[in-house]
């Protein structure tokens, strides 16, 4: 058995989105009969064959401690699979946290500015990077505020734009909108689908909320109790952009509860 997370440069995204078939050319992410076990014994993920190509945005659900994180530090690079081969075939990848990670002593735009500034850009070329982001993100104006003068929701999108100032083709999303309240959640679910639809970043995100999962995504993955193995998988059909209003419809619904099924019954 190997473990390998490969990793090289490919060129910014030109193709459309969607319209590479899972696991062909346009594949960012590849894991193949993916385990982790730690060195303390403890068995955090199996069997795990999971793809993400271009266009793609996939949500994992699951219970509490069942991998989903160490899935996404897999994909990261930041720890190796036990088992499988775990391929990612781009270095610009984006990773967001449930906590902002903000340092307290740098304002808004001197903590965007923070990835380019250790990635070696020069300050004119990342003094751009971050003024552009910060207005994708929705802050501009906020520049020169410190993270305690924020709201919670305000911090994330400092988070998110510290992210973007990489340009990433893969991005993940360790549960970033858990802590926060249900208006500023949907109100950053929004605006994260429209950076989606116009950055045609290709993301993995982790959270806890079904309806989250459904709204965001192209496509669910359902994960079992620990150790986490793949046990449902849903295309999600609603057009990108997305409407807003389709939470209140009936197809909606509809899936949210095959997904809370799927998830009940992995949990077993
Ligand atoms: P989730 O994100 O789904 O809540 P995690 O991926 O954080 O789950 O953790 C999965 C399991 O692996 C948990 O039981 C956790 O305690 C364990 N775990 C995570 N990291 C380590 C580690 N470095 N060493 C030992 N056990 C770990």
């Amino acid at each position: 058995m190997t473990s390998t997370t490969t990793t090289s440069p490919t060129p910014a995204a030109s193709a459309p989105p969607a319209a590479a078939p899972h696991g062909g050319q346009g594949t960012l992410l590849d894991f193949r009969d993916v385990a982790m076990q730690f060195p303390n014994g403890t068995v955090a993920l199996r069997g795990v064959d999971l793809t993400v190509d271009r266009g793609e945005f996939v949500t994992v659900v699951g219970p509490s401690g069942c991998g989903k994180s160490t899935l996404l530090r897999i994909a990261s690079g930041l720890e190796n699979a036990s088992e499988g081969t775990a391929e990612v075939d781009t270095d610009r990848i984006g990773y967001v946290f449930q906590d902002a990670t903000l340092l307290p002593w740098r304002n808004v735009e001197a903590n965007v500015e923070l990835l380019a500034e250790l990635n070696g850009l020069g300050a004119g070329a990342r003094r751009a990077a971050a003024a552009e982001a910060i207005e994708l993100v929705g802050l501009a104006g906020f520049e020169k505020s410190l993270p305690k003068e924020l709201s919670g929701g305000m911090r994330m999108r400092t988070s998110l734009a510290r992210s973007l100032t990489l340009d990433p083709e893969l991005f993940l999303f360790d549960e970033p909108f858990g802590a926060l309240d249900e208006i500023t959640r949907e109100r950053l679910n929004d605006e994260l689908l429209r950076l989606f639809v116009e950055k045609r970043f290709a993301g993995l995100f982790i959270t806890h909320s079904v309806s989250e999962a459904v709204y965001l995504s192209t496509r669910v993955i359902v994960m079992s109790g620990r150790p986490g193995a793949i046990v449902g998988e849903f295309d999600v059909p609603f057009p990108m952009p997305r409407d807003p209003d389709i939470r209140f419809t009936p197809e909606f619904a509809e899936l949210v509860g095959e997904v809370s099924h799927a998830l009940r019954e992995g949990h077993r």
